[in-house]
């Protein structure tokens, strides 16, 4: 950890907090340069680990400049902002990086005895935790299923053709207009969450003070999400950081899964920056409304 040494990248573009030659764990396996960066840890304490998955053996884990790792995978340095206590993995190198908070090290040791060896599972604080590929896969399979609802609502309730529409906090309720200003739709739904794309972070509806307490209400089982995937961005009540806009859509797909939705309406505001996901629950045309 010389800090003689120099990289590969231009030092003024170093985007982290620290130092480029922080001490930071790595295993063997990404220093010589047999495996890639899957996991990364940004600890309570403020270290950083990145691993690659398959090992956190004492053996297999290095103590290294942190600009060395670095300098191996470019996309490590858009995990910069990567708050304390959340840590981001992903199923392999060009797959997005999914963001996720992790339990302290004291909270994980109680409930860590009967787990032992199985890799992954300690940091799920109770349930299992997917790994980045089976999440990756239960999201592929929620977004097949959302593009056939989606594709639904416009054939059959021939969402699409509208010109305005209005949602209706109080009476949790979407409307549908046309250019006239007739009403064509009326639906249900439930307020999954809202996505800022000035700040690219995804707040949940649950735990937003401009959703009315009744909504925030029903919209509260989707922390079951956490139970299903063992991954706790289910429950984060401060917005979060996505790495590409195209998860919030990822997100909406599993809670439309959750709640047995018929779809999703993408709601936007007027500047068009703040998108609100709202679950249709049903659809009715305005006549019968
Ligand atoms: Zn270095």
């Amino acid at each position: 950890m010389s800090n003689a040494h120099t990289h590969s990248f231009d030092e003024a573009d170093w985007p982290f907090d620290e130092p480029v030659s922080t001490a930071t764990f790595t295993t063997r396996h990404v220093m010589d340069g047999s495996l890639p960066v899957l996991e990364v840890f940004h600890d309570h304490d403020g270290e950083w680990q990145f691993l690659c998955g398959t090992t956190t053996e004492s053996a297999d884990v290095k103590l290294v400049c942190m600009g060395c790792v670095l300098e191996r995978d470019a996309s490590l340095f858009g995990l910069a902002d990567l708050p304390p206590g959340w840590c981001a993995d992903r199923a392999a190198p060009g797959e997005p990086w999914i963001r996720d908070v992790f339990a302290q090290e004291d909270d994980e040791e109680e409930d860590d005895e009967d787990e032992g060896e199985e890799e992954g599972v300690e940091r799920g604080e109770g349930f299992t935790r997917m790994s980045a590929a089976d999440f990756e896969s239960f999201v592929d399979i929620a977004v097949d299923e959302l593009s056939s609802k989606q594709d639904a609502l416009i054939s059959e309730h021939g969402f699409g053709g509208f010109a305005r529409w209005y949602f209706d906090q109080a009476s949790e309720k979407l409307e549908m207009f046309d250019e006239e200003d007739r009403k064509l739709f009326e639906a249900d739904v439930i307020d999954i969450g809202s996505y800022s794309s000035s700040s690219g972070t995804w707040k949940w509806a649950w735990s937003n003070e401009s959703v009315l307490p009744a909504l925030r209400e029903k919209s509260a089982v989707l922390k079951a999400l956490e139970r299903t995937t063992g991954r706790r961005m289910f429950i984060v009540p401060e917005a979060f950081k996505l790495d590409e806009e195209c998860m919030a859509w990822e997100l909406a797909a599993l809670c439309v899964q959750q709640l047995r939705a018929m779809g999703v309406y993408r709601a936007p505001d007027s500047a068009g920056r703040l998108n609100n996901f709202l679950a249709i629950i049903a659809v009715r045309p305005a006549a019968a409304a």
